[in-house]
């Protein structure tokens, strides 16, 4: 394996990392209120902030450095998936702005895989324009770890669908367009045959969101309700109950897509800068063996983290299925996640409690929101326990 660049790919790196310098305002990643691996973005501290990133984006589309910038005529992608990768760690070591990762990098993709040549030519031009985004319609009140139990169901009517039920925990859900949703299609196969994916347009009457307030006190969540929801065949995708096997794909492109690994290496500069500038009893704290110690800890994971985004982008390119590969990807960088916030709880003392509405709050208050957050990512995209199943059954070979 060779774990450097080729030289196109180091051209792209370059080419990208020269962009953001130049077309991002200055001083712009001290402006998102994020955390590395972040679920619930609270946007941005100023009024403003919006307006320039939505401008910053507009330049990113017509780069044609959207994921879904597909070449729909060869059914094929634009880039490959190194390429991708080496987008999306510049792209978030510089916090930059970017369009609903679900939309473009779980939707776009599994409809390149899985759709007709019509849907595809329906779908992936709006996608890349930024004019139809998508919510996860997965979970249900006795549906989430085992989606094999899903019963909102969909039953056909002519040229329709008519689908009930609930969805929850879905995000981002009241900020978007469509949900990429799976429902239960045949009420009679067993519980892993019978579903199938559908596209359905928020606007459907029929459909009810309430909202649900996540644990920073943001609207996140909502609870979704389809009564007699109409939908037309077309909007059927990947196959009449082939559903359960295309979600094994799309939870790998999700399980990668939200990494977001170059905010792990940005956070991490700036606590050491603060390590580096913040003195107690009279000594830097950099000096102190036992901050020296936590530092070195997470700069370790962190490398780790990166060799392995690396490796699962590679073995994309080379058309394998990085099923167990993208499972320990998402365990090991959530979790870096938590225990990043903790760490820097630790090493913040008293002031990590400080929120950023307070100008006293260092590094901007990003810790004790870390440290509140950071714990959803190890249970969204399925949970950690989940993950390490998924790697002792299908990577080890242990039974069920
Ligand atoms: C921040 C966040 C965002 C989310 N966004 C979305 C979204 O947009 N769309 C969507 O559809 N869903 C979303 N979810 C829901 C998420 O996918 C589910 O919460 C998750 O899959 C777990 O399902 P559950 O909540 O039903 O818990 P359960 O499946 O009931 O699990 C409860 C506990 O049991 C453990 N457990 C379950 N099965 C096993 C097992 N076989 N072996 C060992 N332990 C097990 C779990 O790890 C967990 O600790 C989101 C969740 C969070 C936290």
């Amino acid at each position: 394996m060779d774990i450097k660049f080729s030289k196109e790919e180091q051209e792209f790196h370059d080419e990208i990392d020269e962009f953001l310098q130049r077309e991002l305002p200055e001083g712009w990643a001290d402006k998102p209120v994020t955390w590395p691996h972040d679920y619930a973005s609270s946007g941005y501290q100023e009024q403003g902030d919006s307006d320039l990133a939505e401008a910053f984006l507009e330049k990113v589309i017509e780069k044609g450095w959207v994921k879904a910038f597909w070449d729909i005529g060869a059914e094929r992608q634009a880039y490959s998936n190194m390429q991708q990768a080496i987008f999306d760690e510049r792209m978030s070591y510089y916090r930059a702005p970017t369009m609903n990762s679900v939309t473009t990098g779980i939707v776009a993709p599994m409809l390149l895989r899985v759709g007709t040549k019509e849907q595809k030519e329906k779908w992936l031009p709006i996608i890349a324009s930024g004019e139809a985004t998508f919510w996860l319609g997965y979970s249900e009140p006795n549906a989430g770890s085992d989606l094999g139990s899903v019963r909102t169901s969909a039953v056909e009517d002519g040229d329709d669908y008519i689908l009930n039920g609930q969805k929850c925990w879905s995000s981002g859900a009241h900020l978007t367009d469509y949900s990429w949703m799976i429902v239960r299609t045949d009420q009679e196969a067993r519980k892993h045959q019978g579903l199938s994916f559908f596209i359905v347009d928020n606007k459907t009457p029929g459909i009810k969101m309430d909202p649900v307030i996540n644990i920073l006190g943001d609207h996140s969540f909502n609870n979704v309700f389809l009564d007699d929801v109409r939908i037309s065949k077309d909007n059927l995708i990947g196959g009449k109950n082939r559903g359960f096997y295309n979600l094994m794909t799309a939870l790998d492109y999700e399980r990668i897509c939200l990494v977001g690994i170059g905010g792990f290496k940005r956070m991490f500069e700036e606590i050491r800068d603060y390590v580096k500038a913040t003195s107690h009893d009279g000594r830097p704290l950099s000096e102190k063996p036992s901050i020296r110690n936590k530092m070195a800890r997470i700069a370790t994971r962190i490398e780790v983290n990166y060799m392995l985004f690396w490796r699962t982008a590679e073995m994309l390119d080379r058309g394998e299925d990085p099923n167990v590969e993208s499972s320990i990807l998402k365990l090991t960088a959530t979790e870096l996640a938590r225990d990043m916030a903790e760490i820097a709880m630790e090493i913040l003392g008293p002031y990590g409690q400080i929120t950023g509405n307070s100008e006293r709050a260092p590094i901007r208050g990003l810790v004790s929101r870390g440290f509140l957050e950071s714990i959803s990512a190890t249970i969204g995209a399925g949970t950690s326990e989940v993950m390490r199943n998924i790697i002792a059954q299908r990577g080890l070979g242990l039974p069920r």
